[in-house]
């Protein structure tokens, strides 16, 4: 797992997608989840010594991006397509499909219920949690339905105008395709 700023973290280690997670002020948000059952739980309890998940945006209709989520008892947030995507999945291939990445998936599929996402969008949202925001937009790329996600510390904890106008571009890091795109515009990379 890298840390890439202050409040996000991003594992770029594992089968599928880049997938990373936000400490905010009040609680984890996570951008996508790990695709390998086992990955996933050892994501989860990493995650817990930060805090509790709550919520999980995904950045694609990939399952990559998204098989992962059925591991945390947290909300949804995707492009309505990616929900679409994963309603009409062949849910027992797909579990059968990553049932053979280890010996330890086949137990951990029992029972496999896909977390779809609850909250969906068409061109853009914004979700605030804390002292953050998180910006998604429709950004098509290898599928329709990509998004990507501006992270930013929410303006109404911005200690002072100075501060606020002085916000800048310190750490944009760009994983397009396979993964989210996470800009944290921060003063002094408080992100
Ligand atoms: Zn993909």
């Amino acid at each position: 797992m890298e840390q890439i700023s202050k409040h996000v973290f991003v594992e770029t280690d594992r089968r599928g997608c880049d997938h990373g997670f936000v400490l905010t002020s009040d609680g984890v948000v996570m951008i996508d989840s790990p695709q390998k059952p086992s990955d996933a739980v050892r994501w989860r309890t990493e995650i817990e010594r930060y805090g509790s998940v709550r919520y999980i945006i995904n950045t694609e209709p990939h399952g990559d991006h998204w098989a992962g989520n059925a591991f945390f008892d947290a909300p949804v947030i995707a492009h309505e397509g990616v929900r679409t995507r994963i309603l009409e999945t062949d849910l027992p291939q797909y579990v059968e499909r990553v049932g053979q990445m280890g010996p330890e998936e086949p137990k951990l599929l029992e029972g496999y219920v896909p977390n779809a996402p609850a909250l969906t969008f068409r061109d853009s949202m914004s979700l605030h949690v804390g002292n953050h925001t998180f910006r998604m937009m429709n950004m098509p790329g290898h599928t329709p339905f990509q998004a990507a996600v501006l992270i930013e510390p929410s303006r109404l904890h911005s200690p002072s105008a100075k501060v606020r106008s002085s916000v800048a571009l310190r750490s944009a890091t760009a994983m397009v395709g396979n993964s989210f795109l996470a800009m944290a515009a921060a003063p002094s990379g408080s992100a």
